[in-house]
């Protein structure tokens, strides 16, 4: 029987209407000759309010507890779903991660897969169900307790069901009708793709775009899975929404496919440092140890200053990272220099900056890029303060105050209304 995953997120199972309006779809499939395997997420809001309830029990929580709290929003609306399938007359049964059992790591928060054993759901098809609904986000590590794969992780499940199932095609239903040029609440000329590749949507997801979370994108492209993102309001079928897939099926052969930001960053300068091997490493090595995801580096090119307090060259390092995160760093370098692992002079916090990233597979091709993207920014009087580049996308960090404009501006520069 062929097999199809679907997947509903949050605003997709609101409320019991919308949890029968997903369910109607997987009816559709079902009519249409497939065994399907839904993903649910939690109902939207819910699992903030659980992360809530967590924090404010316990601020330095136990992270196993943290989990098996926040796991529970998926858990109702599995059941839910599966009930209301059964009221329309589809066989359908709920699992929940340890049922399956979705093996993951112990990494307690943002746990990865393991491996998704088939035998349970695979006997319940062959004796003729034909909905397994399971419970997004979530799975068991190798000790019992119950893990979660990170916000945004129900994609993930989904993906690796797709995997591990040899399903056909794995739909992510969600509150757009596909992937946009940009994210469509910040630009209203933004575009839907009817096809983007998977490098690109790897590095818009990691960028800031959460309507895939990273790591579905990359478990689809190593697993090849057929991924498609569409629209759980609108009627949809085979072609509907937007496919993610390899280089060679895309045609559009643009500079810029897409652009993406993130408004939660900050950015950190050590004022003053040594500049000699190893002074790197000392400054990277505790943020490091701390947890911190160092994103972005600079390092200025070096003055020689003789000072009371230095006896050679100097230069500033700046760096940014998740701003939930700068309470971590600041700790890390500050023990760090009551340590006397690393001298700086003065280190300054600046936690008002946003990402901004165009990612394009044609930026191999097109040259020129990097100096129309700097040449919209100025032109809206955008004062970029950090510069990162890869292969296919060039990221600048800048005051948060005018991501929205940036973010129209390249827009516009890159003529991403238009299609190819
Ligand atoms: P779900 O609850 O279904 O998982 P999410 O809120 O996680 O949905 O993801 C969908 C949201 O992603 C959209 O509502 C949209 O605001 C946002 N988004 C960001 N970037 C893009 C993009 N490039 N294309 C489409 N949606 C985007
Ligand atoms: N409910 C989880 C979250 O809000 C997982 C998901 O929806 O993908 O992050
Ligand atoms: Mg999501």
């Amino acid at each position: 029987m062929p097999l199809l995953v679907m997947k509903f997120g949050g605003t997709s199972v609101a409320d019991l209407d919308r949890i029968a309006n997903a369910a109607a779809k997987v009816q559709r499939e079902v009519e249409r000759g497939y065994d399907v395997i839904v993903i649910v997420s939690a109902m939207s809001g819910k699992t903030n309010e659980l992360v809530g309830w967590v924090e404010q029990t316990s601020p330095l929580y136990d992270a196993r507890e943290y989990d098996a709290v926040v796991a529970s929003g998926e858990n109702v609306t599995a059941g839910l779903m599966a009930l209301r399938l059964q009221e329309m007359g589809v066989p359908a049964r709920s699992w929940q991660g340890w049922q399956v059992p979705i093996n993951t790591t112990s990494a307690h928060g943002s746990a990865r897969f393991v491996d998704i054993p088939r035998a349970n759901i695979d006997a319940k098809f062959a004796e003729g169900m034909k909905v397994a609904v399971v419970a997004g986000f979530q799975g068991l590590s190798p000790e019992g307790r119950i893990t979660t794969l990170g916000r945004g992780g129900s994609d993930t499940t989904a993906v690796a069901f797709a995997a591990a199932f040899a399903a056909e095609r794995c739909d992510i239903y969600t509150d757009v009708d596909g992937v946009y040029t940009t994210d469509p609440r910040v630009s209203s000329k933004a575009r839907k793709l009817d096809k983007i590749a998977f490098e690109e949507m790897l590095e818009l997801a990691s960028l800031g775009a959460k309507v895939l979370q990273t790591r579905s994108v990359e478990l689809a492209m190593r697993y090849n899975v057929r991924l498609r993102v569409l629209s759980s309001f609108e009627d949809t079928d085979e072609n509907s929404g937007t496919l993610v897939c390899g280089e060679d099926e895309i045609m559009e052969s643009k500079a810029v496919s897409g652009i993406a930001f993130s408004r939660d960053e900050a950015k950190i300068t050590l004022f003053t440092i040594e500049d000699r091997p190893g002074v790197a490493s000392a400054i990277f090595g505790p943020l490091a140890e701390a947890g911190v995801n160092v994103d972005m580096i600079v390092q200025n090119i070096s003055e020689k200053d003789y000072d009371e307090h230095h006896s050679g060259a100097v230069t500033d390092m700046t760096f940014s990272c998740p701003i939930n995160q700068v309470a971590r760093a600041q700790k890390a370098l500050e023990d760090a220099k009551a340590a006397d692992l690393i001298r700086y002079d003065e280190l300054i916090i600046d936690t008002d900056v946003a990402k901004v990233s165009v990612v394009g597979i044609g930026m191999r091709s097109h040259a020129g890029v990097a100096a129309r993207m700097f040449d919209a920014l100025a032109a809206e009087n955008i004062n970029i303060k950090v510069i990162t580049t890869s292969e296919i996308k060039i990221s600048v960090l800048i005051d948060r105050k005018y991501m929205e404009l940036a973010v129209q501006a390249l827009h516009d520069a890159f003529g991403l209304e238009k299609a190819a």
